[in-house]
């Protein structure tokens, strides 16, 4: 391996291979400090032709690679499972094209999401994925997990953002499929594969993403609600009256809300009467109009016809902020709190109700005391579903408990026609719960996709298969 170790250093500079505990360390463990791995190096390729030339080196050596982006991940799904050599993207940092005319921006894979939203607002434009991690996350981990986070209800998720790529293949060849193309019916959409592998099929180190007009004027409202069928039911008068103008309804539980007011400095309730629910709710439009006049009337209809209790609509850029950050910091808050179990699940809007008094039901009958901090994406189905240990119980003998919890809510999103994974992917943490949930049919649509690919099993090994 020394040999491997020496022909990285002379590929890259020996300053972008990194062997050292001491700078190793950042990228061998994951956001939540959930895994933990051990890596023959981490390199930091500038350039695709460094990446193609990386993963020829390691592919001769038969040593296996990680991508990683950001390191925001949730699944482990960036860290090495023992002995690889950890792919870097983020020196790749370069804006590479901007067209106005053709409405596409061709990025990096190593880019920050935030960089790609500021090269967008540089040209007047919008790209519209956003997500708390944003500042560190990569448009390549956005593109290898299929990112969602608020704005799915309105543009989509990192798929449907997504017009070509450029990829490194495992055995080191570039395929250059940076297409700016809405229509191109050539065969198979290969970028599709890609998008959503989690870096199990090859290294993404460009992308060809969709912009929009940027909006002229945006509407910000706090809704209390009783349970989450009322948010549904709001969030259907919303759609019926107001429609594409929705960029995002987000659901916040009481438990989830009391953790931000406990652990983020200056939060505050922005109602009064402790609702066991609250929704965010924005709208946008590209053409300036009364949009929080608008919300006003539909709220105050929402209040009448028992769907919310009360409502506030920020009256400035800062108001506007405040609310969101309440929903931004849900999960450093519950981080802060401690250790908890956690679901990242989607389901038919339809269901959601019913979804969260059943499993509510049946968590609380086999785990007296657990709490549940329940939030997320309400407009596009995707709940994050989680729970934290009660107050007596200790981290060790809850965490113990992870495989029980975890059948019964994920039999319930089965049995309601939902996914146990919405948008964080399956990575390490998920990759045996999913066989009790994808057919056989299913899983070796997907081993033959792979072993197409990756037939050495080098990209990424110990992930999603
Ligand atoms: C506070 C917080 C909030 C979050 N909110 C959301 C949210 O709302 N919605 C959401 O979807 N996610 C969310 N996430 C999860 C995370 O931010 C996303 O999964 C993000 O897309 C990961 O990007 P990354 O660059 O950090 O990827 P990494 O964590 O580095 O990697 C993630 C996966 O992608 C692979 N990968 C990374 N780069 C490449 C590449 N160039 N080519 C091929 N494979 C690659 C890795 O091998 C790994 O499997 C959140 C995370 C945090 C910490």
């Amino acid at each position: 391996m020394t040999m491997l170790i020496d022909s990285l250093r002379a590929a890259l500079g020996v300053t972008h291979v990194l062997t050292e505990t001491v700078d190793t360390a950042p990228y061998l463990t994951d956001w939540r400090g959930r895994y933990t791995g051990t890596a023959l190096a981490i390199v930091r390729p500038g350039t695709t032709a460094e990446v193609a030339e990386v993963v020829r080196l390691c592919a001769q050596a038969g040593v296996a690679m990680v991508p990683q982006g950001g390191n925001t991940g949730l699944c482990g799904g960036g860290i090495p499972c023992g002995g690889e050599v950890v792919v870097s993207l983020t020196r790749l940092n370069r804006v590479r094209a901007i067209d106005v005319a053709n409405n596409t921006i061709t990025v990096e894979a190593g880019c920050t999401l935030v960089a790609v939203q500021e090269a967008a607002a540089s040209a007047d434009r919008l790209f519209p994925l956003s997500l708390a991690a944003e500042g560190t996350a990569t448009i390549g981990g956005n593109l290898a997990t299929n990112a969602g986070g608020v704005q799915v209800l309105r543009y989509g998720n990192a798929r449907e953002l997504t017009l070509g790529l450029e990829v490194v293949l495992p055995d080191g060849r570039i395929w250059n499929g940076l297409r700016g193309l809405r229509k191109d019916n050539t065969g198979y959409d290969m970028k599709h594969l890609f998008i959503g592998a989690e870096g199990t099929l090859g290294l993404i180190t460009a992308a060809v993403l969709k912009l929009y007009s940027r909006p002229r004027c945006t509407a910000t409202a706090w809704a209390g609600v009783s349970k989450p069928a009322a948010a549904v039911a709001l969030l259907t008068r919303l759609r019926e009256r107001i429609g594409g103008r929705i960029t995002a309804f987000e659901l916040v539980s009481r438990p989830a809300l009391d953790l931000v007011l406990r652990h983020i400095p200056d939060s505050r309730d922005p109602l009064p009467g402790q609702s066991p629910w609250q929704v965010l709710i924005e709208l946008s439009d590209t053409m300036a109009s009364d949009l929080a006049g608008a919300l006003g009337d539909l709220l105050a209809d929402a209040v009448a016809a028992g769907e919310a209790s009360d409502a506030v609509i920020a009256q400035s850029e800062a108001q506007t902020q405040a609310l969101w950050a309440l929903r931004e910091n849900i999960s450093e808050a519950q981080r802060i709190e401690g250790i908890s179990i956690k679901h990242d699940i989607s389901l038919p809007v339809s269901r959601i109700a019913e979804f969260i008094a059943r499993s509510d039901a049946a968590l609380a009958a086999a785990f007296p005391g657990v709490r549940i901090v329940c939030f997320g994406h309400v407009g596009d189905g995707n709940l994050h579903y989680n729970q934290s240990k009660p107050a007596a119980q200790d981290n060790a003998a809850f965490i113990g408990q992870t495989a029980a919890v975890n059948r019964i809510v994920h039999d319930l999103v089965a049995e309601l026609g939902g996914s146990i994974s919405a948008e964080h992917g399956l990575g390490q943490l998920k990759r045996q719960e999913i066989l009790r949930y994808k057919s056989e049919t299913e899983m070796d649509m997907m081993r033959a996709v792979k072993q197409a690919l990756d037939p050495r099993g080098l990209m990424n090994p110990g992930k999603v298969l």
